[in-house]
């Protein structure tokens, strides 16, 4: 008797799976280096920030310290700086200053609060008890020439060997991309926001 169209594809189906796991494990043998790794996530659409706490929160979860430096001071608090805050002690979490939104238009200015944002963000990228650093929308701050560029790059290069660090923010520059271990672009096919809908909380911010 011969066997069912159903049976067939049972075993077709195991054999590409054993294809598959044997393809996938062969890759995980290769991946040997252990080490922090260095996380750019980029591109014009949702997702950004969002993933980078994603990332915060599993680092949590395995009861690791945490350093988050936003350089972006919003009008608006976010979720994660609230939830972070009131229940995260070991997050450390810093903004930039008032000194610097889009609107001031204050130049040197924005270039001093940038300057003082970042000397946290390099004492984390000096100190190994951090096993995550975030530095949240800091391409702009590359992008304007706010900070030097050599300088931010060293300071990511030069970090913790255990330490894994993630930037957000559109651009960045080919420096930046080439000495990161993996770039993301997260494209943008359509956002709720140009149909109208406002930024939503607990959502977008
Ligand atoms: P998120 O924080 O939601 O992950 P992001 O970090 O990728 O977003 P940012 O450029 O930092 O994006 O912008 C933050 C805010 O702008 C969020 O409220 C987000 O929903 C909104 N936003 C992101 N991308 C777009 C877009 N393409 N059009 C309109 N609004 C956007
Ligand atoms: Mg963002």
């Amino acid at each position: 008797m011969s066997d069912s169209p159903e049976t067939r594809k049972d075993a077709r189906h195991k054999r590409a799976m054993e294809k598959q796991k044997s393809r996938v494990d062969a890759s995980i043998a290769r991946a040997d280096t252990e080490r922090g790794v260095a996380i750019l996530l980029t591109g014009n659409g949702k997702g950004k920030s969002s993933s980078a706490f994603g990332m915060v929160m599993r680092a949590l979860g395995y009861g690791y310290r945490v350093g988050v430096v936003q350089f972006i001071k919003g009008e608006q608090l976010s979720g994660e700086e609230i939830y972070l805050r009131d229940h995260c002690p070991q997050v450390d979490f810093h903004q930039m200053g008032t000194g610097f939104t889009w609107d001031t238009q204050d130049r040197s200015g924005d270039i001093a609060a940038a300057r003082s944002t970042w000397e946290k963000a390099r004492a984390m990228l000096d100190d190994p008890a951090y096993h995550l650093v975030v530095l949240d929308e800091l391409t702009y701050m590359l992008a304007f020439d706010y900070l030097p560029e050599e300088e931010v790059l060293a300071a990511i290069a030069g970090r913790p060997a255990e330490q894994s660090v993630v930037v957000t923010g559109r651009g960045g520059g080919s420096a930046l991309q080439d000495l990161m271990d993996t770039v993301s672009e997260v494209r943008d096919i359509k956002h709720a926001f140009n149909s109208g809908i406002k930024a939503r909380r607990g959502v977008d911010y």
